[in-house]
Order: C-alpha cells, then structure tokens, then sequence
C-alpha cells in the first residue's frame, strides 16, 4: 500500500475520466498498491467495479471493505491454480482466465461452489512471449473444450497489448479482439458468448473505448503512479 494522492483528487479524477466514457463502458478501478482509504473515497464517489490482481493482497482490503457490500470484485493478475478456489470465493468476475488447464479448473471448483463466476478469455491478437495467454489459433482449437465448461460463465475476452506499439497499431490490436470475438460467437457454441471486451489500460484505453471496449481497466489515472 505505497500510493496516496490526495483523496480528494480521487474523486476528481473519477469524474474526470467518466465523462470521457461512453456509458456502456464499464470503469474498473485497478487498486493493486492502492490504499483502503483511497478505495473508500472512490466508493464514496460512487465507485463500485474494483480490480486486483495478487489474492494476498487483495483478501485483507476486501476484509476491511465489508461495510460495502456492494462492491463487485474483479480479479486482473495471472491465477495459478493453487489460488484458483480463494479467487472463485472472493471475486464473482475473473478477466485472467489465459489456459485452458485453469478454465476447466475453474470449472470444476465452481461447480463445486455452486457458483457461474463470469469470465474473460486472456487473449494475445499479437504475438507476446512475455504474457499469458491464448494466440488466436490456440484459442480456436480450445473453444470446444471450453465450450465444455458449464459452470463458466464465458462471457468477455481480455487483452493487454504489447509494449511501444504506436496508436495506430493499438488501434488496429483492441479492433481484431473485437472482430475475434464476432468470429467466436459465429461458431455458434452454446457455452460461448462473447459480449464483453475487457481491454484499455491508463495508457491506451482512449483506443480500446474507440475499439469497442466495454470494460476498462483503470489504475495510475485513477490513484496515481505505484512504485512499480
Ligand atoms: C495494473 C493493471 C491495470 C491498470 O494499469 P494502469 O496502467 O495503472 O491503468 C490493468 N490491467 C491489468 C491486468 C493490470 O495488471
């Protein structure tokens, strides 16, 4: 918990950046290194989407949190199975779902939970050794496993775009998850219906709104810059 800008400017800048949203585009506010009390002022402007993204972090502030149940929890950092079942208990959305050995996972743990946690596809539209994540082959070769996936609720895909890329190429990158998720749904699974594109971070979410964003995801412009 290293950030604290002033928490009046939280609100400020919560306006802000609101105003420039389409009001389809959900505003997710990533509060990995934020403090309790700068999410509180948040909530107290009217904040209620909120994204972690490391379990040990998130599980003390949701603690503390408890007095705003209404809260919606959405977990954004990479899910090693171990956390798998703590994640399904603690956030009813996971936007980092990126293989399919944790799809059926998840799957399995949900049923036993009885829970339909909504979920977004981690994809890579361009290639990124550095990131988890389905490429666009892998991910259409999976889609009838997860298909198979029952107890997900396989609702959005999910991607965060490769360093220095120039406008026009994140342009062109948030537009082909858009058209992958159209080729998706075009297949006409059941279990598979994509209407939620979780892309756009503080640098780039102008292009992915532009792209047909529906959910972003929001941190440093929000909180202010983290130590990392
Ligand atoms: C940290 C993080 C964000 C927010 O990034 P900012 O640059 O602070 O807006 C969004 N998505 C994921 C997956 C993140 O880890």
């Amino acid at each position: 918990m290293t950030i604290s800008p002033s928490l009046s400017s939280i609100a400020q800048r919560l306006v802000r950046v609101r105003a420039q949203l389409p009001a389809n585009v959900r505003l997710i506010a990533v509060t990995k290194q934020v403090s309790v009390e700068a999410i509180r002022a948040a909530y107290a402007a009217g904040q209620r989407d909120f994204a972690e993204s490391r379990l040990q972090e998130a599980l003390p502030k949701q603690e503390q949190l408890q007095d705003c149940p209404d809260i919606c929890w959405h977990f954004i950092g990479h899910l090693q199975s171990n956390k798998a079942q703590k994640v399904l208990e603690h956030f009813p959305w996971i936007h980092t779902c990126d293989s399919l050995k944790l799809a059926q996972r998840l799957d399995r743990l949900a049923e036993g939970l009885d829970k339909i946690p909504q979920i977004c596809v981690q994809v890579k539209v361009l290639p990124d050794p550095q990131k988890y994540g389905w490429s666009v082959p892998e991910l259409f070769a999976d889609l009838p496993d997860l298909n198979n996936c029952r107890n997900l609720d396989l609702c959005g895909l999910m991607a965060i775009l490769p360093l220095e890329l120039s406008p026009s190429e994140m342009l062109s990158a948030f537009q082909s998850v858009r058209t992958l998720g159209d080729r998706i749904n075009d297949e006409n699974y059941p279990n598979l219906n994509i209407q939620e594109y979780s892309m756009g971070m503080s640098d780039d979410y102008p292009l992915a709104v532009q792209a047909g964003a529906t959910m972003v995801r929001l941190g440093r412009i929000l909180f202010g810059d983290r130590e990392n």
